[in-house]
């Protein structure tokens, strides 16, 4: 595909996210969340698209925007789709190309595979999931969840600020509550899950490169610590005999970073980003420390490897200091890795279109990918954005780039095709 051609698929890509960025609750800002008016709006125009470019719409009971294109030629995985999508919910005051690029994207590739008139050997289904963010509900990837069969708990009494529940939400948006877990695609139906989304981040930028593919999207953990030492007079208690919690703490989250900056091969990040101070005066010793830790990796090992060795430190720390110490886990989120088939036929859909082999990286941010990782293999190409801004309204990706993105994923679904 030539270089203009390529470029016109991108504008068209940068004005249908404009179209979507308008349908917003807020005037001068992009804000859509679940199963609000707006994401009715905005699904109303995704279907319509996928009408245009020839796909048979449904909506879902989690309120997910189906676009169907059946099989073109018998063959031994005629009854079986690949899935393309991504989210058309936003965070509050966002940016447009979180999660929208990927289902214009997947759109963009249909009209393409029509116009090459590729016969492909599976039907493939477009899907705009309305619940990524998890910002308007304490609950987050209702629809791909939903899709994946991964809904375990669907927590339909949980409420917004208003206390409107989820339940009353989806029946009021057209929805069903009670027919969630029929939604469920089956194991066996399933080719696989393609996602493009915007990196979120700065690498891709940084090395020069339009695309990345994503190997898994990371393991998580979060933890709570708690250093208590004992509070005191400012200007009577002297320096050698002080339990300075804060000091304490401020040790460990250097010991936290050293840790993470370490080698690694698992693209280890932690982040301390939380930090509370008691009693929090100029002229008292702090007593106590609370603080946060967010540990983030390719694989579940190294994220327990990197735990196991930060509590050795931070325990060694406290006990040099004469201060006591709790580190407590309170989330955990096993990494969803991307199928080794998947990242392969990625990278090569990505060296054939921008001519440079597919850079490999971790997904640091969490995706609908997570979810439909218990449904089929997943696969995701990244696109650079400028200055790795994200959840903001400077979010940028170039028309060159989604182009090129659009591009890769035809490639890949008919990379995917050829393999059978
Ligand atoms: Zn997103």
């Amino acid at each position: 595909m030539s270089a203009a051609d390529t470029k016109v698929i991108g504008e068209r890509a940068e004005a249908m996210l404009q179209a979507l960025a308008s349908i917003s609750a807020e005037p001068d800002k992009l804000t859509r969340l679940y199963l609000t008016e707006e994401h009715r709006r905005a699904a109303r125009l995704v279907a319509e698209w996928m009408r245009a470019a020839g796909l048979k719409v449904r909506m879902d009971a989690a309120g997910t925007v189906h676009g169907l294109l059946p099989a073109s030629r018998e063959g031994p995985s005629s009854s079986k789709r690949l899935l393309v999508g991504s989210h058309i919910d936003t965070v509050v005051d966002a940016g447009r190309y979180d999660g929208t690029l990927g289902v214009v994207a997947a759109i963009l590739a249909v009209e393409e595979l029509r116009r090459r008139q590729a016969a492909l050997p599976f039907a493939l289904e477009v899907l705009a999931f309305g619940d990524e963010e998890g910002v308007r509900f304490p609950k987050t990837l209702i629809g791909s969840s939903t899709v994946a069969g991964a809904l375990r708990d669907p927590m339909l009494d949980l409420t917004d600020a208003d206390g409107v529940t989820i339940r009353a939400a989806l029946a009021g948006f057209g929805g069903d509550p009670d027919a969630l877990e029929a939604e469920a695609y089956r194991h066996e139906d399933v080719l696989g899950y393609l996602e493009v989304h915007i990196e979120q981040g700065p690498v891709l930028e940084r090395l020069g490169l339009p695309l990345g593919v994503v190997t898994a999207i990371a393991a998580q953990g979060r933890f709570r610590l708690t250093v208590k030492g004992e509070a005191g007079h400012a200007g009577t208690v002297p320096m050698d005999i002080r339990r300075d919690a804060l000091a304490a703490a401020a040790e460990m989250a250097l010991a936290i970073e050293a840790v993470a900056k370490e080698p690694n091969e698992a693209s280890l990040v932690a982040t301390v980003g939380e930090f509370r101070v008691l009693p929090g005066a100029s002229n008292v010793i702090p007593g106590e420390v609370r603080f946060s830790l967010d540990l983030r990796a390719a694989t579940d090992a190294a994220r327990e490897r990197a735990a196991g060795e930060i509590r050795r430190r931070v325990e060694a720390i406290a006990a040099r200091r004469c201060v006591s110490l709790t580190m407590d886990a309170v989330h955990e989120k096993p990494v969803a890795a991307c199928a080794p088939e998947m990242i392969e036929t990625i990278a090569g859909a990505i060296e054939a279109t921008t001519g440079e082999a597919g850079y490999r990286l971790m997904s640091g941010a969490g995706h609908d990918g997570q979810a439909m990782s218990h449904l089929a293999p997943i696969g995701m190409i990244f696109v650079r954005c400028r200055g790795g801004i994200s959840h903001n309204p400077a979010e940028y990706a170039s028309p060159e780039d989604m182009g090129l993105a659009v591009t890769a994923l035809v490639s890949a679904i008919l990379g995917i095709a050829e393999q059978g």
